[in-house]
């Protein structure tokens, strides 16, 4: 795929299923995206780490099992998903922290006391079935990637997403942070 083909695929799973609900959250996954690329925007975080938090739950978009799979104990696994997807276009410091946001909320539920508590009710319930906070030798092999710091800020950002009608810029204003990761 070249870079505007990458390009327009993703802006048209954006367009076509970006309406879906997120999760039990009330915003939908394009709400979810784009208001976690202006908190990385506004953080003064780097093109990959706005283009990661902007793609972080495409895996969502490419699967049709349904926006309320996790109430039916699917876990959807959409983080894998994403990474097969991205990572013939995009680099590590874009990929990895997608690969990772799930492991990075098992992590923070393990090295973090008060984290758990911040989360929201879906997010306690898909927690349960991704695996439950990690086991401390989980969490020293997690502090090994050389990504996970990235991660962890992405998992911030995504938690903190989730905001009834917060107004964002649109898809469009992100294209220029996606180009500039895009490697062939
Ligand atoms: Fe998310």
């Amino acid at each position: 795929m070249t870079r505007a083909e990458f390009m327009e695929k993703i802006a048209s799973l954006f367009a076509t299923r970006g309406g879906r609900m997120y999760g039990g959250e009330a915003v939908t996954q394009r709400e979810h995206a784009l208001q976690g690329a202006l908190l990385a925007e506004r953080s003064g975080a780097t093109s990959a780490d706005i283009a990661a938090v902007l793609l972080h739950d495409v895996g969502h978009l490419l699967h049709n099992l349904g926006d309320d799979c996790a109430d039916h104990g699917i876990d959807d696994r959409h983080e894998e998903l994403g990474l097969r997807f991205l990572a013939k276009h995009l680099p590590p410091e874009v990929t990895e922290p997608v690969r990772l946001h799930v492991q990075a909320k098992r992590y923070l539920c393990a090295a973090d006391p008060g984290y758990f508590g911040t989360l929201s009710p879906p997010s306690v319930l898909s927690l349960k079935l991704q695996g439950g906070p990690m086991t401390p030798a989980e969490v020293a092999a997690f502090e090994a990637n050389p990504h996970h710091r990235a991660a962890v800020a992405l998992r911030k950002r995504d938690d903190e997403a989730k905001v009834p009608n917060l107004p964002t810029p649109p898809f469009d204003h992100y294209r220029p942070h996606l180009e500039a990761c895009f490697v062939g």
